[in-house]
């Protein structure tokens, strides 16, 4: 139990030399609140003289004292200290038994930074993506998902020009973060701080500092944990692990898991940051990292779900149609074979956790779709449709006449007419007679490995077809009614030119087109640049691009998908605008009350969404402002 473990095995970053990243253990004894009587006092001060700093003995009377104080619940009044610190860890070890029975989709997105002198702060300089399968009940084992399949990804394993030496990423590094120490949390190696009571959003917390003993070996965790008072599962975990050695370091974390259901906790996000790691001769690195979890229910249930809701409806017959011909002609033919295989399509990334469920963001797209057609006269036939890609990366694509714009893109668009920008420009290849390749009618064709899909499904056009269509979309946006907003749309698109080099796997799509940096768009938009934002307007203090995670918040259970709704702000200093920035995750925790998750019908909007993930939501203009075209 105690002694040296293995090395590497937390480690995250491989290089030579030495720079720990141990948080200093504190002993608390404020308690936010609480007011000791004079009888408690005393007591208190006996024991510190009797004693005579045994701190453990203290600090489990203490913590007996202000459990006693905290009306926790029923019967909690009996817990002693160490009552308490057994429930936390037998919780802890059942949360790894329960999580073996998944495999989440696994997402880390790490920026390098440099220092900005204009902005006072940092931007980013590089950047690296990893997107898997974590199949849990294998452990720490992850799939890769887009290695050799991605197109322009460089995957971890490739070291880029940003670090020199043998220094690199590892994904397993930051999927380990989902647990405080996963082979060996116990009481003998730790020691619990009680340090006070916080609300997590609706979840009432007790927290703990954790700090390993000494001798307790290397890659314990250190740091703060928050314990949710009914069940006592840990639900965030704030710190790093200990020793950080030459040829492995331990980054700092905060690691979130929210409610899907009684007794059900799952990691869902974990932010990560060094400001200062300093590696070989000299050298410091600096980087944020966001990982996210989701995915969790795929494959399970929905096929039992739908199957048993089919079995009770009541018997129908489809005698409603006989007025009208039945039959069907060759061209309703070939268009329902087409929709098949977008069907197919869809349904088939769907399955895998690329792609949300239908939710009320694809209505927000299609409204946006729909204003761009109306004012067009376009007609298009089968409507279309529109969906979201669950992933960071900036990137759409169309699927015959589905229309797939990702959840990074979405994020960090300033406002409707950039977003009619990027859906102007997969209806004009849909305008312009792109087809679905129809062998994706046949089902047999989509039967392949979740792990080749990338290698299957490819949406890019050539550039003759993505020529055309920013020429054909920058034509449907003059008509349309976003036509005197799309400065903004302009100053995106330069704003991601200007740091293309900078976040190079951002905007390299796993499926899709790069977001269009269009001479057509920007030549269209040009006069109104000029004209709508002069310096010092207040035009010009709209955001040019939002960080991500700025609009769109994912229900790691279900995939579930919708808007954030979050307040202003205010006014927003330079150095907070942060256009296409990894930001610190900050959820508004929620429990889960309404049924079991395998009992939620997956396809449906669920009222009460697992988790208010309200990361960064900080963005003035955070919603769209639908603009509304009468038919
Ligand atoms: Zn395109």
């Amino acid at each position: 139990m105690l002694g040296d473990r293995p090395l590497g095995k937390r480690c995250v970053l491989s290089t030579r030399s030495v720079e720990s990243a141990v948080i200093k253990p504190v002993v608390k004894f404020q308690t936010g609140g609480i007011d000791f009587s004079a009888g408690v006092r005393i007591v208190f001060e006996m024991l510190w003289q009797i004693s005579g700093g045994i701190m453990r003995t203290l600090r489990a009377i203490f913590i007996v004292l202000v459990l006693s104080v905290i009306p926790l619940r029923a019967g909690a009044q009996e817990d002693t200290a160490g009552q308490v610190e057994d429930r936390i860890i037998a919780q802890e070890h059942q949360e790894i038994t329960t999580l073996k029975q998944f495999s989440p989709l696994v997402e880390t997105y790490i920026q390098q930074l440099r220092p900005d002198k204009d902005l006072n702060t940092t931007v980013p300089a590089g950047d690296r993506y990893f997107l898997g399968r974590a199949v849990l009940s294998k452990g720490l084992e992850l799939e890769s998902l887009t290695s050799g399949g991605g197109k322009g990804h460089r995957m971890m394993a490739g070291l880029g020009s940003v670090f020199t030496l043998q220094m690199d990423f590892l994904p397993r590094g930051f999927l380990q973060m989902i647990y405080l120490d996963d082979s060996d949390f116990d009481r003998a190696p730790y020691q619990f701080d009680y340090v006070h009571r916080e609300f997590l959003g609706e979840i009432r917390c007790l927290v703990f500092d954790v700090t390993p003993l000494p001798n307790a070996g290397k890659g314990r965790f250190t740091g703060r944990i928050w314990v949710e008072d009914q069940d006592f599962h840990v639900v965030r975990f704030n710190g790093g692990y200990a020793g950080s050695t030459a040829g492995s370091f331990y980054f700092h974390f905060d690691s979130w898991r929210v409610n899907a259901g009684p007794n059900l906790w799952l990691p869902a996000f974990i932010y990560s940051e060094e400001s200062d790691l300093r590696y070989a001769l000299g050298k410091r690195l600096q980087f944020k990292a966001q990982t996210r979890l989701w995915g969790y229910n795929l494959g399970r249930a929905r096929e039992e779900e739908e199957l048993s809701k089919v079995m009770v409806e009541s018997p129908t017959t489809v005698d409603d149609q006989t007025q009208t011909a039945n039959d069907i002609s060759p061209v309703q033919a070939q268009r329902s074979w087409d929709r098949q295989a977008e069907d197919n399509v869809a349904d088939r990334l769907e399955r895998m956790g690329l792609l949300a469920p239908p939710s009320e963001v694809d209505t927000v797209l299609e409204a946006v779709v729909n204003n761009l057609e109306v004012t067009n006269n376009l007609d298009i036939q089968p409507d279309v449709r529109c969906r979201v890609l669950l992933t960071s990366t900036l990137e759409s694509f169309t699927i015959g006449h589905t229309i797939v714009l990702s959840r990074g893109l979405i994020d960090v668009l300033p406002d409707e007419a950039s977003l009619a920008t990027m859906l102007a420009h997969e209806l004009a290849h849909i305008v312009l007679g792109y087809r679905i390749d129809s062998q994706f009618a046949f089902f047999d064709n989509i039967l392949f490995d979740d792990k080749d899909v990338f290698r299957h499904f490819g949406f890019a056009g050539t550039p003759e077809e993505e020529q055309a269509a920013d020429t054909k979309a920058a034509e449907l946006l003059r008509n349309s009614p976003y036509k005197d907003q799309l400065g903004t749309a302009a100053l995106f698109l330069q704003a991601l030119a200007d740091r293309a080099k900078d976040i190079p796997n951002l905007i390299s799509p796993n499926l899709g087109d790069h977001v269009p940096i269009s001479k057509a768009i920007e030549v269209s938009a040009a006069p109104m640049v000029s004209s709508a934002t002069p310096p010092g307007s207040p035009a010009a203090q709209v955001p040019v691009a939002l960080p991500l995670g700025g609009r769109v918040k994912v229900d790691p259970w279900n995939d579930q998908i919708e808007m954030l709704k979050s307040k202003p702000v205010g006014s927003v200093a330079e150095q907070e605008r942060m256009p296409f920035e990894i930001t610190p995750f900050m959820l508004y925790l929620t429990r889960e009350t309404s049924s079991t998750p395998s009992e939620t019908p997956a396809g449906t909007v669920s009222p009460a969404p697992a988790s208010q993930a309200a990361p960064n939501a900080t963005q003035p203009g955070a919603s769209f402002v639908l603009v509304p075209v009468k038919p």
